[in-house]
C-alpha cells in the first residue's frame, strides 16, 4: 500500500533523472512532493472568448486546432510550432519556439485551452508561447491543470519546470490528500480559523480562488514556524534539565577590574555584566545573548564573566570564529587580565600560546592540552578548534562564542562531555534583531544589549565613490596616509558566474581573471587573486610612495597575525585585504575604511567594516567604490550612508534581502515558506506563543502524537547552524 512515506522512486511517472532533480531540493517521499508548495501563481481563470483576446494582455482562450505546422527558420536551429485554434467568436494563431515535439502530441480537431500573452505580429495578434492543456471538448467546468485556472508556479531550476511539478502533484494529491493527517491541535485551528490540512494541500497547489491560496500559504507558514518554535523550546526545556557550576559574584574583585580600565564603563555595559554575572551564580545553565553594535564594547564584557568564572576556580572558553579574531581576543584580554593572575590559552589548528606571569609562551599544542586537562589553564582562547577531540577542559563552567549564529545543544555538550556539569553559554553578536526573532533564531537565549557607544567615539564619514572621482580619493588617502593614519582597502571576492565563461568580472575590474576548471575551494583563491591584483595595482601604480601590504586567507596565521601587527604599529599605510578583517580588529590609527565593489557586500557586513575605523578620537572615513548603477545596490550604499546605527541597517538589509540572507538562516534547509515567515514578526511572535502554550500543556507531546512525528521529521531536515 502506497503512502505518504512511499519514497518518490516508486511514484509512476518520476524516471531516475528526475528523482535526482527533485533530490537536490530535499525532496525524497510523496509527503515532500506534496509540501512543495508553489512560489506564485499565475491567474489563467478567466476564460474568455477568441474575439475578446487583445494586445498586450495575459489571456486564457479554448477551442478547437484548426491547423498546425511545424518549420524551421532561416536561422538555423530554430524551430517554430505554429497553430491555429478556433471557437465560436475567432480564431488566434499562437505559437512556440523549440518545442518540435509540440507538433507530435497536438492534432488537428483537438481542443484545447492556451493561456499566455498576447503579442502583435506582422500578421495580427497571436499568443506567444502559452501554456496549453489538451481538454476533451470545449465545455465548461473541466478539471485543468496548466490553464484555465489559477496555475501554481514553482521555484524552478535547470530541468525542474513548473509544468512537470503540476504534472507529478496533482495525481499525487488526487490520491493521498485524504490520507495526510491533521498535525496542528484542534485549539490552533479554531483560534486562527485556519484551513484544515486536507483542504490547505489542495487550495495551496490548485486554489479556487487567491484568497483560498492566502489562506493555504497562512496555515503553512503558521505551521512551519510553529514547528522551528516547538524544537527551539524543546531544546531548552533539555537544557535547563542540566545542572551548571554556580559561580558566585565576586564584586570587591569586579571593583577592581573596572578600577584597572582605562576608560569607564559605559551603563549599557554596566547593565548587561550585572545580568551576566547574576545569571552565573545559578545552577541552572545560563543561555545569553550578549548584543551590540561594532565597537560598543562587548569583549570586556565578556572579560569581565571570564574573570569572575576563573576566580571562582572554573574554567571559560573563549571561541571566535577566525583566527585573527582569536588571536586578537587573546591580545585583548590578556591585556585587560595582565595583573590580575589568570592563566590563558591560545589554540588554534595549528599553534598553541600560553600566557602566564604577565608574558606570553609559544607552546605545543599538545602540552598546552595537557595543561588544559590538568586545570592549569583558567581561560582558552581559539577558533573552532577548541570543540574538537582531545580538548578536555577539567572543570569549564563558561562558554564565550563571539559572532557565532547560533551554538547549538550539542557542540555545548561536547564541551562538556567529561563533566557532570554543563556550561554556562555567553554568545555575543554585532547583528542587530529583533527579540522574538533571536529567541527563535539563536535557539532561545535570553537577551542583554548594549544600546550605547563609548563616549569618545565620532561618526565615521561615509561616502559613494563614483569611477569618475576615484582619483581625487586616492588623492585625499595620501594625505592621510602622510600623516600617519593606517588605511584598510578591502576587494570583493570575485564571484564565478559561468563555469564555461570562467568568472567575468562585470565590472571588468579583475576581467582578466579566468579560472580554468572552478570549484566551491577555488573561491578562496578567487579572493586572494582580486587582492594581490589590488596590491600590485596600488602599490606599482598609485601610491608607489606608499607602504602597502596584503592580507588574505590563504596565508599562514602568523604571518597575518605579523602583518596585522606591523599595521597596527604604524609600520604599513595601506592594507589591502580580503573580507577576512571583517568582524572585529582592532587598529585604532585607522582611519580610512576603503571598499571596492562595494555593492557586492550585504549591509550588515559593510557596516562591520566600518567599525574597523573610527576607533579613536580622530576623524574616519569610509569610501564606497561602486560601478554599478543598479537601484537596489544603491538604494543599500545610500542606507549605510544615511545611517550609523547597526540596528537600522539591519531593518534596511532585512527588508532588501530577507532574513535567510541576513541571519545566516538560509543554511539552515528551512522550507521557503517558514524562511519567508522568519520576516513576519508577528507570526514570529504568534507561533512562539502558541508553541509555548502547547508546551506547558504537554511537553511530552503525548496527546499529539501526528505533531510529535511530524516535529521529528522537521527536526530531521533542518540542521541550525
Ligand atoms: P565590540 O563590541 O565590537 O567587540 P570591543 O569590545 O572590541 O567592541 O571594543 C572596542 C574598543 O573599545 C576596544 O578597544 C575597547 O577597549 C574599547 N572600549 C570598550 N568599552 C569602552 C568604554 N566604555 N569606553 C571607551 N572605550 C571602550
Ligand atoms: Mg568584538
Amino acid at each position: 500500500m502506497l503512502d505518504l512515506s512511499t519514497k518518490i522512486e516508486e511514484v509512476a511517472r518520476i524516471g531516475t533523472a528526475y528523482q535526482k532533480k527533485l533530490k537536490k531540493f530535499g525532496i525524497k517521499t510523496v509527503q515532500d512532493l506534496l509540501f512543495y508548495f508553489p512560489s506564485r501563481y499565475d491567474d489563467f481563470s478567466d476564460i474568455i472568448p477568441i474575439k475578446k483576446v487583445k494586445v498586450g494582455y495575459t489571456v486564457c482562450v479554448q477551442g478547437k486546432i484548426l491547423q498546425i505546422e511545424s518549420t524551421r527558420t532561416f536561422k538555423k536551429f530554430m524551430n517554430i510550432t505554429e497553430i491555429i485554434v478556433e471557437d465560436e467568436t475567432g480564431a488566434i494563431k499562437a505559437l512556440w519556439f523549440n518545442q518540435p515535439y509540440l507538433a507530435k502530441t497536438l492534432k488537428e480537431d483537438d481542443f484545447i485551452c492556451l493561456a499566455g500573452k498576447v503579442s502583435l505580429g506582422k500578421d495580427g495578434m497571436y499568443l506567444n508561447n502559452p501554456a496549453y492543456e489538451r481538454i476533451s471538448e470545449a465545455v465548461e467546468n473541466q478539471n485543468l491543470t496548466h490553464t484555465g485556472r489559477i496555475v501554481p508556479v514553482y521555484a524552478e531550476t535547470r530541468g525542474l519546470t513548473s509544468r512537470w511539478l503540476r504534472f507529478i502533484i496533482k495525481p499525487l494529491l488526487v490520491n493521498f490528500y485524504h490520507k495526510i493527517p491533521e498535525i496542528l491541535p484542534e485549539e490552533i485551528l479554531k483560534k486562527y480559523k485556519f484551513l484544515p490540512i486536507k483542504k490547505a494541500i489542495w487550495q495551496a497547489h490548485f486554489p479556487d480562488s487567491f484568497d483560498y491560496a492566502d489562506a493555504a500559504k497562512s496555515r503553512f507558514s503558521f505551521e512551519e514556524l510553529f514547528l522551528l518554535q516547538l524544537s527551539v523550546l524543546k531544546e531548552k526545556a533539555k537544557l535547563i534539565q542540566n545542572k551548571a557550576p554556580a559561580c558566585l559574584m565576586n564584586t570587591a574583585l569586579m571593583k577592581e577590574f573596572t578600577k584597572s580600565l582605562s576608560f569607564e564603563l559605559t551603563d549599557s555595559q554596566k547593565q548587561c555584566s550585572w545580568q551576566i554575572l547574576k545569571d552565573l551564580e545559578k545552577i541552572t545553565p545560563m543561555s545569553r545573548l550578549l548584543e551590540g553594535d561594532v565597537g560598543s564594547g562587548k569583549t570586556v564584557v565578556a572579560t569581565m564573566a571570564a574573570l569572575n568564572t576563573a576566580k571562582c576556580g572554573y574554567q571559560v572558553a573563549f571561541m571566535a570564529p577566525t583566527e585573527i579574531l582569536a588571536n586578537q581576543h587573546f591580545k585583548e584580554v590578556t591585556r585587560l587580565l595582565e595583573s590580575f593572575n589568570v592563566r590563558i590559552g591560545f589554540l588554534t589548528a595549528k599553534e598553541g600560546r600560553i600566557f602566564k606571569d604577565k608574558e606570553t609562551y609559544k607552546t605545543s599544542k599538545q602540552s598546552l592540552l595537557e595543561d588544559l586537562k590538568n586545570g592549569q589553564i583558567d581561560i582558552l582562547i581559539g577558533t573552532h578548534s577548541l570543540i574538537q577531540k582531545g580538548v578536555d577542559f577539567k572543570n569549564l563552567a563558561l562558554v564565550i562564542v563571539d559572532e557565532q549564529h547560533r551554538f547549538g545543544v550539542e557542540q555545548r555538550k561536547n564541551l562538556t562531555h567529561n563533566n557532570a556539569l554543563f556550561a554556562h553559554l555567553l554568545s555575543m553578536t554585532a547583528t542587530p534583531i529583533p527579540r522574538t526573532l533571536a529567541l527563535t533564531i539563536y535557539g532561545d537565549l535570553d537577551l542583554s544589549l548594549i544600546k550605547e557607544m563609548p563616549k569618545n567615539r565620532k561618526k565615521v564619514k561615509t561616502l559613494i565613490v563614483e569611477p569618475k572621482d576615484r582619483s581625487s580619493a586616492y588623492e585625499f588617502i595620501r594625505k592621510e596616509a602622510q600623516e600617519g593614519k593606517g588605511i584598510f582597502v578591502i576587494c570583493p571576492k570575485i564571484e564565478a558566474r559561468d563555469k564555461k565563461q570562467g568568472t567575468k568580472d562585470k565590472e571588468g575590474m579583475y576581467g582578466s581573471f579566468v579560472p580554468k576548471n572552478y570549484n566551491l575551494g577555488s573561491l578562496v583563491l578567487q579572493d586572494v587573486k582580486a587582492v594581490k591584483e589590488e596590491y600590485e595595482k596600488l602599490s606599482n601604480e598609485v601610491f608607489p610612495d606608499l607602504r602597502i601590504t596584503m592580507l588574505h586567507g590563504k596565508m599562514k596565521s602568523s604571518e597575518k597575525e605579523k602583518i596585522m601587527q606591523d599595521f597596527k604599529k604604524g609600520e604599513v599605510d595601506i592594507l589591502v585585504s580580503t573580507s577576512v578583517v571583517e568582524v572585529g580588529v582592532d587598529i585604532p590609527r585607522a582611519t580610512v575604511m576603503m571598499i571596492e565593489g562595494a555593492e557586492r557586500f550585504g549591509l550588515a557586513q559593510l557596516h562591520q567594516f566600518r567599525g574597523r575605523v573610527g576607533r579613536s578620537d580622530a576623524q574616519s572615513y569610509c569610501f564606497l567604490f561602486t560601478t554599478s548603477p543598479d537601484h537596489l545596490n544603491r538604494k543599500r550604499l545610500k542606507a549605510l550612508v544615511a545611517s550609523n546605527s547597526g540596528f537600522e541597517l539591519a531593518q534596511k538589509d532585512l527588508e532588501i534581502r530577507g532574513p535567510g540572507q541576513v541571519y545566516g538562516t538560509q543554511q539552515w534547509g528551512l522550507p521557503d515558506i517558514a524562511m519567508q515567515g522568519l520576516s513576519n514578526i508577528f507570526l514570529v511572535e504568534k507561533t512562539r506563543a502558541a508553541a509555548k502554550e502547547l508546551l506547558e500543556k504537554d511537553p511530552g507531546l503525548k496527546m499529539y502524537p501526528l505533531l510529535k512525528e511530524r516535529l521529528k521529521n522537521f527536526e530531521q531536515r533542518i540542521h541550525f547552524e
